[in-house]
């Protein structure tokens, strides 16, 4: 057996495991709408290297001959719309079936043509490098727009295939692709594109797969890190991000304010109008502070019908308005939901506090707030405005 035909059978043992890998990824996660494309790919593509073997070894290598292009322009197609989804930009929509049908078009009218020339060949190959093309557009555009440098090495990943496809017509002319199909698979140039194409297939995949992983455990975070009732920060993502503001306002020299807030007498509210209510108050007050507070406040619900705001560049002046207008937002959730009024407490960033420290110089004055009555924030300093 020629090196080429242990090459068509590694790439096809190559597209199965790479099909798997994106089923069970699309099984697993169906938001990643990209898996499915990508897993669309490889199991279409797997009957390029079937077809190769049966042009090789059957009597009807002209069936063969047909599936084993179709099937690569298929796969090819699946492919860039797979790295459409996964850029979350959408180009004119018929530019890659556009270039699949002229590429088939254009393959028909091949037939009757001599392999072997660079024109030939620039015909044969052109779905591949301008779909490869396509991706590397789109690869640079979304560089440009998110400043993401693993789309950029996406992109380089592209483009070399891409040219590897428009180099391929002079490989063929210089190695000669074999007479007919038939030959292709003896063929030195068979040996030479299928273990380049195979290499560059599992550099692609492997590409895209690392791309479709990190965006998986990004939204894993964000959702391990999301309250789900209220749709702000829980305590661990606010821990998180406490701990990098913190650090940050040390490094810059910049104040640092918490203010830790409790709902007053919660427990009668879900007795008197429900949990249903008692649950629709929570999410009112989680987005109010968020609308009353400046947007480089971390807001987050702590458990219960406790809450922090932790205000990047505020004093316990800055902070003492910040709670005036929280307690003004809560006046007003809502004509649906009953009445409900908040106490807390404010603590500024100190030279050697830690997250913890500060949290329990804030929930010490809140505990005052309490005793002294409810409904207020402690130090009180909103008329300090
Ligand atoms: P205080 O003014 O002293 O804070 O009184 P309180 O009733 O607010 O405090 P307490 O700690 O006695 O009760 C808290 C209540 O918050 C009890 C619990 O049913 C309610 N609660 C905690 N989590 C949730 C939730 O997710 N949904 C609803 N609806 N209620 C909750
Ligand atoms: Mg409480
Ligand atoms: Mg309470």
């Amino acid at each position: 057996m020629s090196g080429a035909i242990y090459a068509l059978i590694v790439n096809a043992c190559v597209a199965i495991l790479f099909a798997a890998t994106f089923a069970v990824l699309r099984a697993s996660y169906p938001q990643q709408r990209a898996t499915g494309w990508f897993c669309a790919t490889y199991a279409i593509g797997l009957l390029t290297p079937i077809s190769e073997l049966g042009v090789r070894f059957t009597s009807t290598p002209l069936l063969f001959t047909a599936t084993s292009y179709l099937s690569l322009v298929i796969s090819t197609l699946c492919f860039t719309q797979g790295v459409i989804v996964l850029s979350g930009r959408v180009p004119p929509r018929a530019v890659a079936p556009a270039i699949a049908a002229i590429a088939l078009v254009g393959r028909v009218m091949l037939d009757d043509s001599t392999r072997n020339t660079i024109g030939y060949g620039l015909v044969y190959q052109f779905p591949f490098y301008a779909m490869l093309l396509l991706c590397t557009i789109i690869a640079i555009r979304a560089v440009r727009e998110r400043c993401d440098p693993w789309w950029a090495g996406l992109g380089v990943v592209f483009a070399v295939t891409a040219s590897y496809f428009a180099v391929k017509p002079v490989f063929a002319a210089v190695f000669g692709s074999g007479e007919t199909m038939r030959d292709y698979a003896d063929s030195s140039y068979a040996l030479l594109s299928q273990a380049l194409g195979g290499l560059l297939m599992i550099t692609s995949a492997l590409s895209v797969l690392l791309m479709i992983v990190r965006s998986i455990l990004r939204s894993t975070r964000v959702e391990s890190e999301t309250d789900m009732l209220t749709c702000i920060a829980n305590r661990r993502g606010f821990e998180r991000r406490a701990r990098t503001a913190i650090a940050a306002a040390r490094r810059t020299g910049e104040p640092v304010a918490a203010i830790l807030l409790d709902l007053d007498h919660f427990k009668q509210v879900n007795d008197r109008f429900g949990h249903a209510t008692g649950d629709a108050v929570l999410h009112a007050f989680g987005q109010a502070l968020t609308c009353a507070l400046p947007p480089s406040t971390l807001v987050a619900r702590l458990g219960g019908e406790e809450f922090v705001a932790l205000l990047r560049g505020a004093n316990l002046r800055d902070a003492g308005r910040a709670a005036a207008a929280i307690r003004a937002a809560v006046a007003r959730l809502g004509p649906e939901l009953p009445e409900v009024t908040v106490s807390g407490g404010i603590a500024e960033l100190r030279p050697h506090d830690t997250l913890v420290t500060l949290l329990d110089r804030a929930d010490r004055h809140a505990y005052a707030a309490k005793q002294a009555g409810r409904d207020r924030i402690y130090p009180a300093l909103s008329s300090a405005t």
